[in-house]
């Protein structure tokens, strides 16, 4: 039985977390923190072998650090740690003998379709990223989004067509790596992802859906295991699954 803690056990992902563990044949919930709780207290007498924490960017490599300090493998799927920050958690984690993970997309679907678009843009002239995200989301595009487009442009010098007159103002979204990119927000959304490509009388679109925040937890259950099992340290869920 690996013995799990949730940093951020009470938040909108967190609370997906736990169920997921706790649903989990080979794992054991071992109880979770908070803000303000003692998180090194916590860990001493808890002991738990993988930490994952979907907190705040403030607070999760000061989790991480904290962490590998008791032996235990951090699965971070916060977003926001700076580069530098994971450096010192994978540097941290290598002197410990420790596996672990900062993964900006715990999302196995999300990370196949980038994946897939990666195969699929050489053969196409054109692309456009879609993404639609929650209205409360404070930023846009999403992370993801940007990295589809710069990912897909390293692959293909994609032509953009401008249009001559616009008579909506930024109606045609921002461009990056010769992408168009577009935001959409509104309720009800979890978080979608289309890649529209086009060609000569075809398009191709790759589509990626999230129904619920429980999309995260396959992706970081299996992290948990893997990381648990090799003193292995990862950037991304890609790296993780071989691809
Ligand atoms: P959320 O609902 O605000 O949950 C964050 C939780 O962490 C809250 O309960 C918060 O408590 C708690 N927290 C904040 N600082 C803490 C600390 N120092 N120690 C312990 N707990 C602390 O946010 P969310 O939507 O779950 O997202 C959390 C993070 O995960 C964000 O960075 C988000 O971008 C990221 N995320 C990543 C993925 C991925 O696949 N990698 C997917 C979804 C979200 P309070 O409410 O009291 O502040």
């Amino acid at each position: 039985m690996i013995r799990v803690g949730v940093a951020g056990y009470r938040g909108k992902v967190g609370v997906e977390m736990v169920r997921g563990v706790e649903a989990a044949a080979d794992m054991e919930f071992v109880g979770g923190v908070e803000v303000g709780d003692d998180l090194d207290a916590f860990l001493a007498a808890a002991r738990p072998g993988a930490l994952i924490d979907f907190t705040h960017p403030t607070a999760a490599l000061g989790n991480g650090l904290l962490a590998v300090s008791h032996g235990c493998c951090p699965v971070i799927g916060t977003t926001g740690i700076p580069t530098a920050g994971v450096q010192q958690l994978e540097d941290a984690c290598r002197a410990a003998g420790l596996g672990g993970i900062v993964a900006p997309n715990f999302a196995v679907g999300a990370v196949l379709m980038v994946h897939l678009a990666e195969i699929a843009a050489p053969f196409f002239t054109a692309a456009d990223v879609i993404e639609m995200h929650h209205s409360t989301k404070a930023d846009a595009p999403s992370g993801t989004a940007l990295a589809t487009a710069r990912r897909i442009g390293a692959r293909q010098r994609f032509q953009y067509s401008e249009t001559e007159k616009l008579t909506l103002a930024q109606v045609r979204g921002g461009r990056e790596a010769g992408v168009g990119v577009h935001s959409v927000r509104l309720p009800g959304l979890v978080a979608d992802q289309e890649i529209l490509f086009g060609l000569a009388g075809q398009t191709l679109a790759i589509t990626h859906r999230t129904t619920s925040r429980e999309a995260f937890v396959p992706g970081v259950l299996l992290a948990v295991r893997q990381v648990t099992a090799e003193a292995r340290f990862y950037r991304a869920l890609d790296e993780l699954l071989g691809l």
